[in-house]
């Protein structure tokens, strides 16, 4: 496409075109009401509708079994960073937080408010590249109520794709990059969670995905609005829920079913990220320092070699229709966020546009 231009924003994020369109013709006029889903009452019957279906299409997507609730909040993984600890242990309960990057480390720090999170850190180095420990080697406590861990580090570019398998232990992920990017076994987790802006829809909606069995009454005054009982009990609209945000997700569902669901988006991202981690190896100007077991498929980081190069870089990708290059200003350097929405043509015309970078300037 001429003149098109891709966007690797980390999250807000890229949106298929096919949900941005539908969303873009039916605006205005929603289920032929004559009205937009925006000014709409999340209870009217429409709306409604609309919320079954949205668990139905998750549910199926992710094959989440009977046993498992879908619950909808605002307040993004930032919220679910207290809402867990809040609604799953005590005052003086041990819970031990994963330490593989920014966010695991975030969610920990929050969780100190509530618990006593041990941070137990997974990351080392070989030759130089970032790994992490298998999990056998993850210093668990027995005491903890739960495990917590993050399975891709959005700032980071790490990913941890090996399956939890901690006999008796409540494992809760933060999925709020990865989630609907590849096939995931629910029966390991106790809690999935994801705010919607990364490969999901837009800003507003988090997803928790909950074995039934863990949702009771909490040990902790919780806000009503992040109490998971609360919200199992009022199918998510205790307040008003984000419309708009939902509505989208809801899109996002359908358009992956279409496209052949979650075993067909894992096997393009794969590829996606595949050419672009093997042209980055190849190149003398970029770099990329995560070891291939821990490579993430969502965000691909690479910093350059000669760092003068980093503005005109970004200034020149931009005027090639690469939008949003640059990784989040704790990390440094450049990164790729081809997310379930990136077509592989632009995964191809970043490495287009790299490869000529490179040869002009280096
Ligand atoms: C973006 C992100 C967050 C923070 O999400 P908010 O919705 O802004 O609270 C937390 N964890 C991960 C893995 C993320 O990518």
């Amino acid at each position: 496409m001429k003149n098109y231009i891709y966007n690797f924003s980390a999250g807000p994020s890229m949106l298929p075109i096919e949900v941005m369109n539908k969303a873009h013709q039916e605006f205005k006029n929603w289920c032929n009401l004559g009205v937009s889903v925006l000014e709409i009452s999340h209870r009217s019957e429409e709306f409604l509708h609309l919320i079954k279906n949205s668990k139905k299409h998750l549910r199926n997507l992710l094959k989440i079994p009977e046993n498992y609730k879908i619950l909808f909040f605002q307040g993004g993984a930032r919220g679910q960073f207290s809402a867990i600890p809040m609604n799953l242990t005590k005052k003086k309960n041990f819970t031990d937080y994963i330490c593989s990057g920014h966010w695991s480390n975030q969610a920990a720090i929050e969780a100190q408010k509530y618990c006593c999170p041990n941070f137990i850190n997974v990351v080392s180095k070989i030759n130089n590249k970032k790994i992490v420990l298998p999990m056998n080697k993850w210093k668990i406590n027995n005491q903890s109520d739960y495990i917590h861990y993050c399975p891709n580090e959005t700032i980071e570019g790490l990913a941890i794709y090996e399956e939890p398998n901690f006999k008796d232990k409540n494992i809760i992920g933060d999925f709020s990059s990865t989630l609907l990017s590849r096939k995931i076994n629910i029966k390991k987790y106790s809690l999935i969670y994801a705010s919607a802006q990364k490969n999901i829809g837009t800003s507003g909606i988090t997803i928790v995905i909950i074995k039934k069995k863990l949702i009771k009454k909490s040990n902790f005054l919780v806000p009503s609005i992040l109490d998971y009982k609360i919200a199992l009990k009022n199918n998510s609209l205790f307040n008003t829920p984000v419309n708009f945000s939902w509505y989208l997700s809801s899109l996002v569902f359908k358009w992956l079913k279409k496209i052949g669901g979650i075993e067909e988006i894992e096997k393009i991202n794969i590829k996606k990220s595949k050419i672009l981690y093997k042209f980055i190896d190849k190149s003398k100007l970029y770099r990329n320092k995560i070891h291939k077991n821990n490579r993430s498929c969502m965000n691909v980081i690479f910093t350059l070699k000669n760092e003068k190069l980093n503005n005109i870089f970004l200034h020149e990708s931009r005027l090639h229709g690469l939008y949003a290059l640059k990784n989040h200003k704790i990390a440094g350097g450049m990164r790729a966020s081809i997310y379930n929405a990136m077509p592989i043509e632009g995964v191809k015309k970043l490495i287009n546009f790299m490869l000529l970078f490179e040869k002009k300037y280096f």
